[in-house]
């Protein structure tokens, strides 16, 4: 499906709307209907459960969202967490210069795609990799794209602005609005939101709304290595919100202003960082992959030009869309935040491994991914139109979402077959009132039957309880599967354990070990 379609089936079905809507929204800025709701807990559940829950050596944090200001300083936000902003004159929009040199190669690489395909379709033993390396044409592209991606994060990690200038010039780049290229210079913004104590005036008083959860960690590291009696190695997990005020708020939930983090900070002993690094690597992404993530929309990027802090770092990008964007992130941060903060804060953020009778600064592998990111990877991916049978057996579209079963925002509905039929209506409800104790579910009874699947398909239910006739006699119901649309008849006493068995996370879990 398309991008739009996604994005107006989220609207239409309760997954996500526009913050402030009846005010003409805020860019952005969004918020998750019923439906969207239930799949954001899901999935955040299986993050958690996934690191808190699978691992002795894993604690769970919620730090607050308000920290001191010197934790910005420290941390290296208030001086470098900066975007190169650049104004067209003429459409008075504002871009990020990085991008918008990523749009110049972001299009070598689509003609690149469509050359590839092309030649995918004319040769029946097609070597995709051979042909890459090899035909002239692509090989050109390809020098260019790298050209370009080079030189500019070479001058992204030089700072310097009048080189992403030049560049941009050099490469004709036109604004999308105006067409011009009547460009400002590039200069440095920074993307922290920040906010005034009401008791305290001037800088003294300056808060800062958090640009990501792991500052929140390094400063608790303390606290929790004492109150959990944990030993390094050993990771703490939070999931929070994060502000960030980005210049370009683009491609829906992708990049928003405000959003959720799902990280985990793994304290490890210095000189092991780079296998935890790859080990933490491996398992994420066979986090990724369990819950159904198809391997070919998956791939590493590694990091060439690494942040200040950083002796490692990759990005688990995800076919949106609009193409492979970063997903998740997984940094081998070295001993650089604990190191600053108690630098700044004059306190003493050491561990005593007992092992080497000594007292170190332990470096940090962590793993970051931001819960909208993920949301919008698993609605891009789940959301179907197909051809299937209907009742009888001619062909018809549905609009499905193919979401794992243990994700899914109602796990199963239960539907009478006829809405003015007292005793259906009533065993339904009885059905309803019990398996509402064990998972999300939804109670329809309005429409045909076939409608009523058809309205579950499309926010991904998995299993529909329906009661017909010969549930009054003989105690049973029609489970329906959302992908095979098998339906089988089970005894209403063992609806609970079915559905439970059948949307659990358990397998979920084991998978991810
Ligand atoms: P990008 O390069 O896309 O701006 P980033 O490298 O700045 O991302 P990190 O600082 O590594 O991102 O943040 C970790 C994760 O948080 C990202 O992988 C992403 O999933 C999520 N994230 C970051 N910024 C946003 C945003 N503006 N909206 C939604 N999610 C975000």
């Amino acid at each position: 499906m398309d991008f739009k379609q996604i994005i107006s089936h989220c609207k239409e079905y309760g997954f996500v709307y526009q913050s402030s809507e009846i005010y003409d929204g805020l860019s952005a800025v969004y918020d998750y209907g019923p439906n969207g709701v239930n799949l954001k807990n899901n999935l955040k559940q299986y993050w958690w459960r996934s690191m808190v829950q699978m691992h002795d050596n894993i604690v769970g944090l919620d730090s607050a969202i308000f920290m001191h200001p010197k934790i910005w300083k420290a941390s290296g936000h208030v001086d470098a967490f900066n975007d190169p902003l650049v104004d067209n004159k003429d459409s008075k929009k504002r871009y990020r210069a990085d991008q918008l040199i990523e749009g110049y190669t972001d299009k070598i690489e689509a003609k690149i795609k469509k050359d590839v395909e092309k030649a995918r379709k004319k040769f029946d033993d097609f070597d995709e990799k051979m042909f890459r390396e090899t035909n002239g044409r692509i090989v050109e592209r390809q020098k260019k794209i790298d050209d370009v991606l080079g030189r500019m994060n070479s001058m992204l990690a030089a700072e310097d602005m009048e080189g992403l200038k030049n560049l941009i010039e050099e490469l004709e780049i036109a604004c999308p609005e105006s067409g011009s290229r009547n460009w400002t210079d590039v200069r440095q913004f920074n993307l922290m939101f920040n906010t005034q104590l009401g008791n305290i005036a001037g800088e003294d008083g300056k808060l800062y709304l958090r640009p990501e959860t792991a500052q929140g960690i390094f400063v608790n590291f303390l606290n929790v290595s004492k109150t959990s009696r944990q030993k390094v190695p050993f990771g703490i997990a939070q999931i929070g919100k994060a502000f960030r005020n980005e210049i370009v708020a683009r491609q829906f939930i992708f990049r928003m202003r405000e959003f959720e983090q799902m990280e985990m900070q793994f304290f490890v002993r210095p000189g092991t960082e780079m296998e935890w690094y790859e080990a933490w690597r491996e398992k994420r992404m066979k986090w990724h992959e369990a819950i159904g993530s198809p391997a070919e929309k998956l791939r590493f990027h590694n990091h060439e030009n690494l942040a200040h802090y950083a002796n490692a770092a990759s990005d688990i990008e995800f076919e949106f869309p609009f193409g492979f964007k970063e997903l998740e992130g997984i940094h081998s941060r070295t001993d650089f935040d604990l190191g600053a903060h108690q630098e700044l804060s004059g306190k003493k953020l050491q561990y005593f491994d007992p092992e080497l009778d000594k007292n170190y600064v332990p470096y940090v592998v962590e793993t970051s991914i931001g819960a909208d990111r993920m949301f919008l990877a698993q609605v891009s991916h789940c959301l179907r139109e197909e051809e299937v049978p209907d009742a009888d057996g001619k062909a018809t579209n549905r609009t499905v979402m193919k979401f794992h079963p243990a994700i899914a925002p109602i796990k199963c509905a239960v539907l009478p077959l006829l809405k003015n039929n007292e005793s259906l209506v009533k065993a339904s409800k009885d059905i309803c009132d019990k398996l509402r104790l064990a998972v999300d579910i939804q109670y329809d009874e309005k429409d045909a039957i076939g409608r009523r699947y058809r309205r579950q398909d499309a926010i991904g239910t998995p299993f529909c309880v329906t009661v017909d006739h010969q549930s009054l006699e003989d105690n049973t119901v029609t489970l329906r599967d959302r992908d095979s649309l098998e339906q089988t008849r089970i005894s209403i006493d063992e609806i609970n354990s079915q559905v439970l068995a059948k949307t659990s996370m358990e397998d979920l879990l084991l998978s991810t070990k």
